[in-house]
């Protein structure tokens, strides 16, 4: 403990000058007594209302008049006393800008936890063809590495290759009320057939980091029912998010996403009308 305490003065005292030509340091979020979280938002900007599906038109009205959400892509880094783990890695754009502002080199990750297989949460898995974090394990649900390995797709063979021998599966528990300390992979299938998303819990805290369970905020929290034309399987992912929605507002658990415009959790509540809000704390 007294290593970690001096390894942190000495970071305070090289942060001004490190500062100075870094990228911005993302935000902390603490959860319970040793956990860390960062949001590592790559990408943020406007959405467009096209990609929903079946969506009534006075829904649209209500909440997205000029055809826009606001959206964005995020990648979630973790540090757990000395244990680093990244979920998901975006494009692979600016995160290691990211990550290098908090003195976290690549060869840092111990584990890369994989909410699914889209290019914009494996995008920065290789680096020229080879491993961008040599030394990490790699996560992701035995029902998503199916999937995606026995229908060929390109990007996740080339990924599996380069990480065989360092590939775990994971077998994904359904959504309750509590969780074990760590990290507990949590079944919401539907967005892909095996998309995961992970419950961090310290202490008595947790933090969900809930992936791709929402894609439009503006228009799927107060109208959950709705899902995106990237969802699989629209159906599933509607049932998937509702259940997600029904246990993070009922428990007052805070929330991060990988296409949630903030970089800070934010908490789900029912709005009284079948739908919920979301609110940035
Ligand atoms: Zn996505």
């Amino acid at each position: 403990m007294k290593m970690r305490i001096l390894l942190g003065v000495a970071l305070m005292m090289a942060t001004p000058i490190a500062a100075q030509q870094a990228a911005p340091k993302p935000e902390t979020i603490r959860v319970g007594t040793v956990t860390e979280v960062w949001v590592l938002q790559e990408t943020s900007g406007q959405g467009n209302t096209g990609v929903l599906v079946d969506a009534p038109a006075q829904v649209l009205a209500d909440h997205a008049s000029d055809d826009t959400f606001p959206n964005a892509t995020n990648a979630v880094l973790v540090r757990s006393g000395d244990e680093v783990t990244l979920i998901d890695t975006g494009y692979g754009r600016t995160i290691f800008d990211k990550m290098a502002a908090l003195g976290i080199a690549p060869e840092d990750v111990d584990r890369v936890l994989l909410t699914h297989m889209h290019g914009d949460h494996i995008g920065g898995m290789l680096r020229d063809g080879a491993k961008a974090f040599p030394n990490a394990k790699v996560a992701l649900s035995q029902r998503e590495y199916d999937h995606f390995n026995s229908t060929g797709n390109e990007a996740a063979l080339k990924i599996f290759e380069a990480y065989k021998g360092s590939l775990e599966m994971l077998s994904p528990v359904e959504i309750t009320s509590s969780f074990d300390q760590g990290i507990t992979p949590i079944a919401a299938w539907g967005h892909t057939p095996g998309h995961t998303i992970f419950m961090i819990r310290d202490g008595y805290e947790q933090l969900l980091v809930w992936g791709d369970v929402t894609h439009a905020m503006a228009i799927q929290m107060p109208h959950p029912e709705i899902s995106v034309r990237y969802d699989a399987d629209p159906a599933v992912a509607r049932d998937s998010r509702l259940a997600v929605l029904r246990v993070v507002a009922a428990e007052k658990i805070p929330v991060v996403g990988m296409h949630i415009p903030a970089t800070m959790p934010g908490v789900v509540s029912a709005n009284g009308e079948g739908g919920y809000s979301f609110r940035v704390r």
